[in-house]
């Protein structure tokens, strides 16, 4: 389990997540990589504000064009947008200069969007070297339960496999651009709200 600490370039790896500041009893974090979607975007958005949720994204860069409306909506709906990147790629082996010039790219879209750059960054597949953590100079935040969502592709699994592991603190990975991973998702906050767990952004869980 790798936990993020607040200064922007620097983590490590931890047994259990700091407790969320100025929160009681257990908390967990939802994040959705690879979006905005133009379909299931939307509709996760629709149930995590009727269950007054909210979580993190990570946006790819070169889906945001014509989704501009959605991100609004994310910041607007209290969530945190952070940055995975402008396509998929594997920013080690594309070379720092690519790899970060990639990572601007989306920071300014977001920042047109919402106003401020993005202060978090998820890299695709989790990889990631120190080079580019001096480079880019945001806090990387990686996860501790994988919902295995993108391979599964079936809610009842994807919601069986997050609830069997999840514990408090945890960060959960899964990806805003199958309708499986939203139905999943919300399901998992109904079952995780009645377990008496609060839903947080990643800033929050981070340490003082
Ligand atoms: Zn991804």
């Amino acid at each position: 389990m790798w936990r993020p600490i607040r200064e922007p370039g620097v983590w490590e790896g931890g047994d259990t997540l700091d407790r969320a500041r100025g929160l009681e009893g257990k908390c967990v974090a939802l994040t959705f990589d690879d979006g905005p979607h133009d379909e299931c975007t939307p509709m996760l958005l629709d149930g995590l504000k009727k269950r007054g949720v909210r979580v993190t994204f990570f946006l790819m860069g070169q889906s945001i064009e014509g989704n501009e409306e959605i991100v609004k909506r994310m910041k607007e709906e209290g969530h945190l947008v952070g940055n995975h990147s402008y396509s998929h790629i594997q920013l080690t082996k594309a070379g720092a200069g690519a790899a970060c010039e990639g990572v601007d790219k989306t920071s300014r879209l977001i920042e047109n969007i919402t106003g401020e750059p993005p202060q978090y960054m998820r890299p695709p597949f989790g990889d990631w070297n120190e080079e580019l953590e001096c480079r880019v100079g945001m806090t990387t935040v990686l996860w501790s339960v994988d919902s295995l969502d993108w391979k599964l592709k079936n809610k009842n699994r994807i919601v069986k496999r997050v609830l069997k592991d999840v514990e408090d603190g945890d960060i959960i990975l899964m990806h805003d651009i199958f309708p499986t991973s939203v139905e999943a998702a919300l399901e998992i906050v109904d079952a995780l709200t009645k377990e008496g767990y609060t839903f947080v952004t990643v800033d929050e869980l981070l340490i003082d």
